[in-house]
């Protein structure tokens, strides 16, 4: 069976980040994917209510989505607001999303507090980041998902063709 790939809709070419912008990942096997009719578009923060645009937000005190999974850490606007449940509401859809469409797998961009799997930032708002990963990506993981980052995308293809 073809497996299917949930990606972030920012990687897809979608204006949907925080600033109105996309990201998009120009990559042989996404377009191929796309063809293939295997890619799954979401942005997790639009399913938990966000608006394009939107303040940005970062995990407090160096710490990372599984901790906002178990209440250890919030997800801060930088004006302080707390927007940690609309962030765990879009975690939730996003799983909802990935096991409607059999998606065992999940390419990400990283950095960002929803869909970080390799890094995040550390909650100061001055760029600096570390090992962690966004609550989507912590979720997705939680249950079986395997996430790749947008520096992943050969790895994935090595997983799943
Ligand atoms: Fe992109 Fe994910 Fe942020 Fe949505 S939540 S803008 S898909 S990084």
């Amino acid at each position: 069976m073809v497996g299917k790939i949930l990606i972030s809709a920012c990687l897809a070419g979608l204006p949907v980040r925080y600033n109105g912008s996309a990201k998009p990942l120009i990559h042989d096997a996404v377009e191929r994917w796309k063809a293939e009719g295997r890619l799954v578009t979401l942005c997790p923060e639009l399913a938990g209510g966000f608006q394009v645009p939107r303040p940005p937000a970062e995990i407090e005190n160096g710490l990372d989505g599984d901790d906002v999974l178990d209440g250890r850490a919030r997800v801060l606007e930088i004006s302080g607001g707390d927007v940690s449940a609309a962030y765990i509401d879009g975690a939730r859809i996003a799983l909802d999303v990935a096991r409607e469409n059999d998606c065992r797998h999940a390419l990400l961009i990283d950095g960002s507090p929803s869909c970080g799997s390799g890094f995040v930032y550390d909650g100061s708002f001055s760029g600096k980041k570390h090992a962690g990963q966004g609550v989507t990506a912590a979720l997705l993981r939680r249950n079986g998902i395997a996430v790749y980052s947008d520096r992943e995308v050969d790895q994935l293809v090595d997983a799943i063709g």
